[in-house]
């Protein structure tokens, strides 16, 4: 029996650089090895969505971006969460056995709070519990996680060791698998690479969008001219090349700290070499995209067998509770 790795991420359409090298290329991996559910969180996302009109789009668009980059139906559950409706159910029922304190500690919390003070609701404060929900519900015993959502992850673990605790062994207690890469900065070279900041680079752009993108990044802020010598150590534009471009790493270090090369060309290098890597991903997309009906069936595939598990672990939840 393999082990069962359980993730979900939220709905947030094409997917970046970011998520292909700190997530999606680990879910692809960790497919030979484990038994894995990947899921597309939408619940999560209305804690801090008010316009949900570009939710259904953002799903598909993710799917798409998923399936193209390796995620293969056929060895993983791919589904969206508010398809398996058991996950709110027993949110509720873990609501009951995680005091109050545990959860307005949580440093995301009070930092969502004060990024939308207007709308500071029950899910937000509830976030952990409903993570917890989604990992249990599937009896996951992997989670593969960038270092951001580690305290989810210890405080997921604790409500499964308390329900165990309480009402007997059912739940696996989630174990943590940090990711090679968990953390893509931006174009702006100072913030993780993220949607809403406006600072990623979609995989799916053309070869030409993904050129004027990555000329758009902020490099060394000393080398203002050609001539000046380069820090490739504090250069995004470098972090990334080790990427996309691992066997010229040391050479362009030394051309950076020489001035041989400058940081137009630099960026033109990495364009080059992130767009013949995506290039076998894009056109996987493009056959992908003109099937709208193949990715409905994947997810609605998805959710029946994610549901059969779920109802399953609900049942035995219920009657540990002595609610049967
Ligand atoms: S040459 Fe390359 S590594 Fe050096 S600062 Fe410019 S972009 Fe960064």
């Amino acid at each position: 029996m393999k082990r069962r790795v359980f993730s979900g991420a939220r709905p947030t359409g094409r997917q970046h650089l970011g998520n292909y090298l700190g997530a999606i290329q680990n879910y692809v991996a960790l497919q030979d090895e484990y038994d894995c559910i990947y899921c597309i969180v939408d619940i999560h996302a209305l804690t801090s969505l008010e316009d949900t009109g570009g939710l259904q789009k953002n799903i598909h668009e993710m799917m798409l971006d998923w399936l193209a980059a390796g995620l293969d139906p056929d060895r993983s559950i791919l589904f969206v969460q508010s398809h398996v409706p058991e996950v709110m159910e027993l949110h509720t029922l873990l609501s009951m056995v995680t005091p109050l304190g545990w959860l307005l500690r949580v440093p995301t919390f009070k930092e969502k709070a004060k990024l939308q003070p207007q709308n500071v609701n029950y899910g937000l404060v509830g976030y952990p519990v409903l993570m917890t929900a989604d990992i249990v519900l599937y009896k996951g015993e992997v989670v593969p996680v960038g270092v951001d959502q580690e305290p989810h992850l210890e405080l997921a673990r604790e409500i499964a060791r308390r329900f165990n605790n309480l009402f007997g062994y059912t739940f696996p207690e989630p174990e943590i698998k940090l990711t090679e890469f968990p953390l893509v900065l931006g174009l702006d070279g100072k913030e993780k690479m993220s949607k809403q900041l406006g600072n990623d680079i979609e995989i799916a752009l053309s070869p030409e969008e993904t050129v004027n993108r990555v000329m758009m990044a902020v490099t060394d802020p000393a080398r203002r001219y050609r001539n000046d010598l380069g820090h490739p150590e504090i250069c995004n534009i470098y972090r990334l090349q080790g990427y996309f471009n691992p066997l010229e790493l040391d050479n362009i270090a030394e051309q950076c700290r020489s001035a041989k090369i400058g940081c137009v060309d630099c960026k033109m290098l990495l364009a080059q070499q992130i767009n013949s890597s995506l290039e076998p991903f894009r056109e996987r997309r493009t056959a992908l995209a003109a099937k709208p009906q193949y990715i409905a069936d994947v997810l609605a595939d998805g959710a029946q067998r994610a549901q059969a598990i779920a109802r399953e672990t609900l049942r035995e939840v219920k009657q540990r509770m002595g609610l049967l």
